[in-house]
């Protein structure tokens, strides 16, 4: 059965403490030789910039290569070909696909087909657990605990997938997290993504939430999704970083559209472009796992 890699409410904590443990003591500068003849298939049906390029730039680091299909137009999709006659066709030539598609479900549709690993990067508002993955080893480097939390979620989180794989693997794992909701009315988190017991409040007003807050997670509006034009004005300030903790940790899936200036990106709190070089090491290691490298962990 190839180890699929689809929604975060697959991770066991054993799993997570030794995918973190591995993706520590990974630099993502090296050259490893540990997936040397392995190809990885990067398939994506929707635009993307760090997802692709860090899974592209760890199976290279591992010494793996890459059937980079960044733009289905120019595939067979184009003549029509449907999502599971597509995955038949990669897995034959590769020996684990990364797959980003509009739909949610997507990926599980594909591993219903697929002889090699699935991985997961984005199915529509669905999930994204690997971001997820690298969101919360962020959390755990930047603070040393997945514990005793306040996580606040600014923006849209309605149609937010990282907002909803994050959430959901953080009230699985952490311990005593409290989630403060921050969206304008027309993009309050879905109610499925609130699973009580949950300690939780929902706002649209940063300004309430901010000096509890010991990680802010910034998202854009996803607009490519919008059914039709919300209200997305919404954004952190110097302000807010003013009265925010000393320890506090900003965060962003990225790419943003204005919800956090560049002027903080000097503030060291600012820890975006810190959780982006996070996905290399995370992606490293997940793909060794899916891999069944045999070096060090499983
Ligand atoms: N890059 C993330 C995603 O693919 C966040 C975003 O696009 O806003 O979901």
């Amino acid at each position: 059965m190839p180890r699929h890699i689809l929604s975060v409410d697959q991770f066991d904590r054993r799993f997570l403490d030794d995918l973190f443990a591995d993706a520590a003591s990974l630099s993502p500068r090296t050259r490893y030789d540990r997936l040397k003849g392995r190809i990885l298939t990067n398939l994506f049906y929707e635009a993307s910039s760090r997802t692709s390029g860090s899974f592209h730039a760890a199976m290279t680091r591992m010494g793996g290569t890459v059937i980079p299909v960044q733009n289905v137009q120019y595939s067979s999709v184009a003549k029509g070909e449907d999502l599971q006659d597509t995955i038949r066709t990669f897995g034959t030539y590769s020996d684990v696909i990364v797959l980003r598609h509009p739909e949610v479900g997507a990926a599980a549709a594909a591993a219903e087909v697929s002889e090699v690993p699935v991985i997961n990067a984005g199915d529509g508002i669905g999930e994204h657990p690997t971001q997820a993955l690298l969101d919360l080893f962020t959390i755990r480097r930047e603070l040393g605990r997945i514990d005793n939390l306040t996580i606040t979620l600014v923006g849209d989180l309605k149609h937010g997938r990282t907002v909803h794989s994050l959430v959901s693997l953080l009230q699985t794992h952490g311990t005593n997290i409290a989630f403060r909701f921050v969206a304008p009315d027309s993009l309050r988190i879905p109610y499925e993504h609130r699973v009580l017991p949950l300690d939780y409040l929902e706002t649209d007003d940063l300004d309430e939430v901010i000096s509890e807050s010991d990680v802010v997670y910034m998202t854009r509006a996803q607009k490519e999704r919008f059914e039709r034009d919300y209200d997305h004005s919404y954004g952190i300030t110097a302000g807010h970083m003013a009265r925010a903790k000393p320890t506090m940790v900003l965060m962003h899936p990225l790419p943003r559209n204005g919800e956090i200036p560049k002027e903080l990106d000097r503030d060291p709190r600012a820890a975006y472009f810190r959780q982006m070089e996070n996905g290399l090491r995370i992606r490293m290691a997940l793909l060794s796992h899916v891999l069944g490298w045999r070096g060090g962990f499983w």
